[in-house]
């Protein structure tokens, strides 16, 4: 049976699928969320994961794809010996790309929702005010969902509610919709794998932490001009 008001969040523990999977569960009538194991160094990953949608009362799957990271052993996420790229390199991706993730992740999510009668998507890949990975792209996206129609037959919707807001507006998001405090304390984006403000000094907390002052500032300046 088809449930059109359900939705499956790929949840990583972040800042961005978390406040994603809140994003889904005020459009959606049931949210479901799935999380990968892809090799990654930082374990802890998928237990924030977890009990960031146990708490908020989402069914959770956990899967196992951590194949991929055998395949490429060029990626400072899986492999403990390749020192993490603090800048983007001139001419190509820092090596905290992990190729063909989103292709595979949001597959293996298509394949698993849709058993569950599941047709809507929701991924928290952004164009703004990353390193450009090909993979977080709208261009991609649409055409990743054209072929998983394809491929089975069916009408998913891929929802990429993060796409074109940079840091500070995913912020604002997670204020709007109520969870700023849990996605500040309770996620895990950090590159050296520590919860909430992280390591302060990687790439993934240096964005994350320009981003929080952005909104911040943006919000103060907002109440002021309230007030006068
Ligand atoms: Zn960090």
């Amino acid at each position: 049976m088809k449930h059109q008001n359900a939705a499956l969040v790929c949840l990583s523990g972040g800042q961005d699928s978390t406040t994603c999977l809140f994003w889904a569960k005020k459009h959606f009538e049931c949210v479901e969320a799935v999380c990968f194991i892809y090799g990654q160094k930082h374990s802890l990953e998928t237990k924030i994961a977890e009990k960031i949608a146990t708490d908020a009362n989402v069914p959770f799957k956990l899967m196992d794809i951590s194949l991929i990271s055998q395949l490429d052993r060029n990626c400072s996420l899986t492999n403990s010996a390749i020192e993490m790229d603090k800048e983007k390199p001139g001419d190509t991706y820092p090596n905290t790309f992990v190729p063909g993730r989103n292709m595979v992740f949001l597959t293996f999510a298509a394949i698993w929702a849709r058993s569950r009668g599941i047709f809507n998507l929701v991924t928290g890949v952004s164009e703004a005010d990353y390193s450009g990975y090909p993979d977080c792209r709208d261009t991609f996206i649409r055409s990743l969902n054209v072929t998983l129609n394809l491929a089975m037959d069916e009408q998913f919707v891929i929802h990429t509610p993060l796409m074109n807001r940079d840091k500070s507006e995913v912020w604002q998001l997670a204020d709007e919709l109520g969870v700023f405090d849990l996605v500040r304390n309770e996620t895990l984006t950090c590159n050296n794998g520590i919860p909430a403000d992280g390591c302060g000094h990687c790439p993934a907390c240096k964005l994350r932490r320009e981003g929080l002052e952005k909104y911040l500032e943006r919000k103060i300046r907002k109440n002021n001009e309230h007030q006068n």
